[in-house]
């Protein structure tokens, strides 16, 4: 806590007392007066009382008594250096009393104008001025703001008495009023304020300013300044500043005015003074809308000199910030004030810009422009956005597993939806979950709703994949049991009707809403990206699939695929009745014969995998999931055994039957902790040997084409050391058999770490592997034992009540998952410290992870191609992190 020793900063006429003062202290608004000071730019006199003084007036209802007396030398100081003084008749100082916190909290807490004007002073004033009227005006606008700030009297009772007097005068505008009717306004004010508090207005000056000062620090606690400060998570024990300044007026005659500017459009980024302002008004007149103001650019035909006064001056601001400023200023009489500067609010587009185009101009380095942009400015950039002019009520919130918008019509199924998309529909798909079985549903939908599942479920992992908004886990998903409709909150929707996805916030509404999708092509953001792609000390992958991946991932400058789940592959309907042989086969002859069939679909899919990737590194993964996956349901095959006795179709009913058996001889209780993983090449060499020589084959092929090919197998779920040992040596085997007499092929094999034992065991794992890859999806949902299709519904509680801080499944658990990863790669190291350490679950996404995964030692990491932009800047402001701690000094920009 303070001393107060130093609580109060004079500014202006050569006084700068808070030069070396932080924001933290003055706030942002103090601290900048202090800078344009210091550059000798046109700031009218003042002084600010620092954030201390608020937490000790919010703690004891009183100011410190340093306080009072370092206020009472600013403010002799000011009416010294200003000519004019407080309480005094003939010469009165007015002054505005404006709140200013270290984050920006735009127009969440109050500032009060014209402070000192009293009936007594009200003639003085005027004769300063030359007009009687400027000066009733002006009372009888601090009266009103007085009233509504410091007494809480409604703004409309105020309003009230205006609009009469309008009335009464026939005028539309305040401007407009005579003298007498301006006076006749101040005396109802006054007797209003009189009616409504129980007390006059204060009409001593020195009054009027304490309580200024006082309520402008009571308003951070408003209701309105503290819901902000929720929303954007800002400290609520930081308190704000109040700055105390001579007036000045841009509403004494139209050779006055008041804007508010930006330095740089804010929209688009432009290299261009932006803004807007009105003559003969108050700044408060700007933003209340009660006239129309006009472009800045008009102020450069109406007051030249003024305009160019006002781009030379905001160019030095922006020059000493180093970035883009929004400013207030005033016009009085012809003569230009600058009242306020601070970073600008700008969209996700000009942030970038912005940052690429000072790199240019030799403002910031290349590493300052990649630490001001967010995960959230690129993904707003790259995903389809909600238009957000008219959002109507919300049906339901599920989980946002990945992000854009989608308005589209609700189809129930997958066979729906393809057969909607078919006719040219944009389609979302709204199922209970999804699973691998659904993809040809899902590749002909934009965008997928389901009522289960979470940030790794099979519907959040495969739009990720393909770049389509998806929400999950919306509980208040609920289907008819016949499947025709779905009712989402309090309506229902049949399959034709429109609904529209916000996979950014989770958020569903009914209807066709606007979305807007233009911004996608950003040259700033390539230039950003090849930059960061420089500094960037770990690997950023893909995790691609099928061929039209990889094309993405090359599309994203990925270096190589991290992971292709070949299962994927497998469910195409030509491949899924071979899949369904090779899985029903009893004997190991049956079992390869339909395994040759499979073959050659998936050698093809390779060698466009490594056409696509070639030079670069490409990952496959053996086959992972539960074979029950590929067969249909003991209900479908049910059904169809009804309709084959009924049909007499007896040779189907015996194939049905013994489908049956065979299903029912495969289900598990807990396929995720079942037959699967490695256990399935274990149990069934053949589909290693299978997999192996379809990606072996299909390098021979490519590189017969010319192009080097570095294929990489890789083991999914292994436990033990033991299991890595086999399943090498197996897969070398495999491999010597299919390049025998043929050129050589350079390629590798390592195993995924994700089950706990593994990382217990990293170690001795690790021996037998060439490199190891962290399947984070798995690793959380065994380590804590939370089902990743599942857990949502108990996820959310947790989240809500604030038990976890974040869902473990899209931002890495350091504590937990993290110290398995961080022990498993000691371990590894202590045994190869040159091995190559991944992580491919859909944590490598997610950028407070990657900063973990790169603070650990992790060499690459692996993500879906639409997530590619979001993790290089994320790699690359990871490995930036303590040059930008030295680069905060120039106090980066708050993007709210
Ligand atoms: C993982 O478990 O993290 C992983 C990448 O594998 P999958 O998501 O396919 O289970
Ligand atoms: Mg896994």
């Amino acid at each position: 806590m303070s001393d107060f020793e130093k609580c109060v900063f004079r500014f202006g006429n050569g006084v700068v007392d808070g030069a070396h003062s932080t924001q933290d202290v003055l706030g942002g608004k103090g601290a900048g007066l202090q800078e344009m000071v210091s550059l000798g730019l046109p700031v009218p006199a003042g002084f600010t009382i620092d954030t201390s003084v608020c937490r000790h007036y919010l703690k004891y209802g009183s100011l410190p008594a340093k306080a009072e007396q370092q206020i009472a030398n600013a403010l002799s100081w000011l009416e010294t250096s200003t000519g004019r003084y407080l309480d005094c008749p003939v010469n009165p100082l007015l002054v505005s009393v404006r709140s200013g916190a270290p984050i920006s909290m735009p127009g969440m807490m109050d500032t009060i104008l014209n402070v000192g004007l009293t009936e007594a002073s009200v003639k003085g004033f005027g004769l300063q001025n030359g007009s009687r009227k400027f000066a009733l005006d002006s009372y009888r606008r601090l009266m009103q703001m007085f009233g509504v700030i410091v007494f809480k009297i409604p703004q409309v009772d105020f309003a009230r008495i205006l609009a009469a007097v309008l009335e009464t005068e026939d005028v539309d505008s305040d401007s407009e009023l005579s003298e007498d009717a301006i006076g006749s306004l101040a005396d109802q004010f006054a007797a209003l304020i009189s009616s409504k508090s129980g007390d006059s207005f204060p009409q001593r000056a020195h009054d009027q300013l304490t309580l200024a000062i006082e309520t402008v620090f009571s308003s951070w606690q408003s209701g309105r300044a503290l819901h902000y400060r929720r929303l954007n998570n800002i400290p609520e024990e930081m308190g704000t500043a109040v700055t105390v300044q001579a007036m000045v007026f841009g509403n004494r005659g139209m050779s006055s005015g008041t804007g508010v500017g930006f330095t740089r459009n804010p929209s688009t980024g432009a290299r261009e003074l932006f803004g807007e302002f009105l003559m003969n008004a108050q700044g408060e007149e700007i933003v209340a809308g009660t006239r129309t103001p006009m472009p800045i650019a008009e102020l450069a035909r109406t007051m030249p000199d003024i305009f160019r006064e006002l781009d030379d001056v905001t160019q030095i601001i922006e020059r000493c910030y180093r970035d883009v400023q929004d400013f207030e200023f005033t016009i009085e009489d012809g003569k230009l004030f600058l009242l306020q500067t601070r970073s600008a609010k700008r969209t996700a587009f000009a942030a970038v810009q912005n940052a690429v185009d000072m790199v240019a101009e030799g403002i910031i380095t290349k590493r300052e422009a990649i630490a001001r942009i967010t995960p959230v400015n690129v993904a707003d950039i790259l995903s389809p956005q909600l238009d957000l002019t008219s959002i109507p009520d919300v049906l339901t919130q599920g989980i946002p597993a990945s992000s854009g918008a989608a308005a589209g019509i609700v189809a129930l199924s997958a066979d729906q939806a393809v057969q909607m998309a078919s006719g040219g529909d944009r389609v979302i798909l709204v199922t209970k979950e999804t699973s691998a079985d659904d993809i040809h549903g899902m590749a002909a939908s934009i965008g997928f709703l389901t009522a289960c599942g979470g940030a790794t479920s099979h519907a959040a992992v495969v739009a990720r994949g393909m770049g389509k908004c998806c929400i999950t886990g919306a509980r208040e998903v609920r289907f008819d049991e016949k499947g025709l409709s779905v009712t989402i909150g309090t309506h229902t929707f049949k399959a034709g009707d429109w609904l529209t996805l916000d996979g950014s916030t989770g958020r569903v509404f009914e209807g066709r809403l606007g979305i807007h999708c233009e911004s996608k092509n950003h040259p700033g953001l390539d230039t950003l990206l090849d930059w960061a792609r420089d500094i960037s000390s770990i690997g950023v992958h893909a995790n691609a699939d099928t061929p039209k991946d990889a094309i993405a991932a090359r599309l994203g400058k990925a270096a190589g695929i991290g992971l292709c789940r070949t299962e994927h592959m497998f469910f195409a309907p030509e491949r899924l009745s071979s899949m369904r042989a090779m899985i029903t086969a009893t004997n190991v002859k049956d079992r390869t014969e339909a395994l040759a069939l499979l073959l050659p679909a998936q050698q093809q899919d390779f060698e466009g995998l490594f056409r696509e990737m070639a030079p670069l590194p490409v990952t496959i993964r053996l086959l992972d999931p539960p074979l029950h996956e590929f067969l249909p349901s003991l209900e479908e095959i049910n059904a169809d055994i009804t309709y084959a006795r009924r049909d007499e179709n007896w040779e189907h009913l015996l194939v049905l039957e013994s489908l049956r058996e065979r299903v029912q001889l495969l289900r598990e209780s807990n396929p995720m902790m079942g037959h699967r993983g490695c256990r399935l090449s274990l149990t069934y060499p053949e589909i290693l040997q299978m997999q192996v020589r379809a990606i072996l084959q299909a390098a021979l092929m490519i590189a017969d084409e010319g192009l080097d090919v570095f294929p990489e197998i890789m083991i999914p779920l292994v436990a033990s050391a033991e299991e890595a040992r086999v399943l090498v040596e197996m897969i070398h085997q495999a491999a010597a058999e299919v390049l025998a007499g043929h050129r050589p092929i350079q390629y590798s094999v390592g195993t995924m770490i994700e089950l706990p034992r593994a990382a217990i065991c990293a170690g001795q794992i690790s021996r037998y592997v060439d490199f190891v890859s962290f399947g984070t999806n798995d690793l959380t949902q065994m380590t804590y034992g939370f089902s990743r299709d599942d857990s949502h519904t108990y996820l959310k509680s947790y989240l809500d009540n604030g038990i976890f801080k974040k869902d473990p499944f899209v931002t890495i658990d350091e504590s937990g998952v993290g110290y398995l990863l961080k022990m498993a790669i000691a371990q590894i190291r202590s045994v190869d410290p040159s091995i190559k350490i991944g992580v491919c679950g859909e944590h490598a996404g997610d950028p407070d992870s990657i900063r973990f995964f790169s603070s650990i030692g992790v060499d690459y990491i692996s993500c879906s191609p639409s997530r590619l932009a979001i993790a290089h800047l994320s790699a690359a402001q990871a490995n930036n992190c303590e040059r930008t701690q030295e680069a905060a000094e120039i106090s980066l920009p708050v993007l709210v």
